[in-house]
């Protein structure tokens, strides 16, 4: 069997100088090219448990910690953050939080990564055209990142991320910035990526996006883990929605004809817009 992508095993994690852990007694693996969504509401622990993935705890966040989070086999809390970035990529939440201040143009905030490591030029001018294309910056190369809308600034930071190729891709609600059919966009381009072979952790509010996504989904509440399986066993489950994580509309469509017994109640979860799942549901 090959070597878990991330393993965390009864993690807590408390701020310094907070009173409550912010995640309690976390346990879940994702398997090399694996796709777990986590959900939950806001401060239920989403973002907390992506800097624990990614090192940012305990190297940058300190606190009180219990447990551990390997990546690929290794304590992340024994690797250094430049390490650990050879392996793994993290698209923040607040994609103002990713840029570098010190690029002049676009061009040169999604190079920044690769001078780092030390890239020759001329590969670096094809690697930044290429994922500029990809996220469609084509048109913005010379554009001042601090100039660009909030959409464009979440497409550069994800692209300064996914031109270092990542083996493990963490998206902390990477979206929030964009429109509709831009969000789609970025999600076909992560699903495009994991069915290569990407492990992908992806924060996301979006239940029917989840829904299509993940082949493993996680919810948190009040920063406990209270469901972790498929998305049909999590959003089967009984009792989710109190417990104040959303549910796909489909499966609430489902519940409610199952139990005015027009519907045998097992959810499908199959591909395209809710709509289409709800006349199929509903038989139209
Ligand atoms: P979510 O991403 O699900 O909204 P967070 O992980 O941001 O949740 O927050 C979980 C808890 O940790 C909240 O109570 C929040 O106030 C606290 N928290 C988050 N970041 C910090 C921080 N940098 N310092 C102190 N407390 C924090
Ligand atoms: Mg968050």
């Amino acid at each position: 069997m090959s070597e878990a992508a991330l393993r965390v095993e009864d993690f807590s994690f408390r701020y310094r100088d907070t009173k409550r852990y912010a995640v309690r007694h976390l346990s879940f693996e994702v398997p090399q090219g694996g796709f777990l969504c986590v959900v939950g509401p806001n401060g239920s622990g989403k973002s907390t448990l992506c800097n624990a993935l990614v090192g940012l705890i305990p190297h940058h966040f300190t606190g009180k910690l219990h447990g551990t989070v390997s990546v690929f086999g290794s304590d992340v809390s024994k690797k250094t953050i430049a390490d650990l970035s050879t392996d793994i990529g993290f698209v923040f939440q607040n994609p103002f939080n990713q840029l570098s201040y010190t690029a002049n143009t676009v061009a040169e905030e999604l190079a920044y990564g690769l001078c780092n490591r030390g890239v020759p030029r001329d590969e670096m001018v094809v690697r930044v055209e290429a994922i500029a294309h990809t996220l469609r910056l084509d048109g913005l190369l010379e554009r001042n990142p601090l100039e660009l809308s909030g959409g464009q600034v979440q497409r550069v930071a994800l692209g300064s991320t996914l031109i270092l190729n990542p083996k493990i891709l963490v998206l902390d609600e990477c979206t929030t910035q964009l429109d509709p059919l831009g969000s789609e966009e970025i999600f076909d381009i992560v699903r495009a990526l994991n069915e290569d072979g990407m492990t992908v952790v992806m924060v996301d509010h979006d239940m029917e996006r989840v829904a299509r996504c993940a082949d493993t989904v996680l919810a948190l509440r009040d920063g406990n883990q209270v469901a972790l399986g498929t998305p049909r066993e999590v959003f089967g489950m009984a009792g989710l929605e109190e417990q104040g994580v959303d549910i796909p509309d489909f499966v609430r469509v489902t519940r409610a004809l199952s139990a005015s017994g027009l519907a045998d109640g097992d959810i499908e979860l199959t591909e395209g817009p809710t709509i289409e799942r709800v006349r199929e549901a509903m038989g139209r």
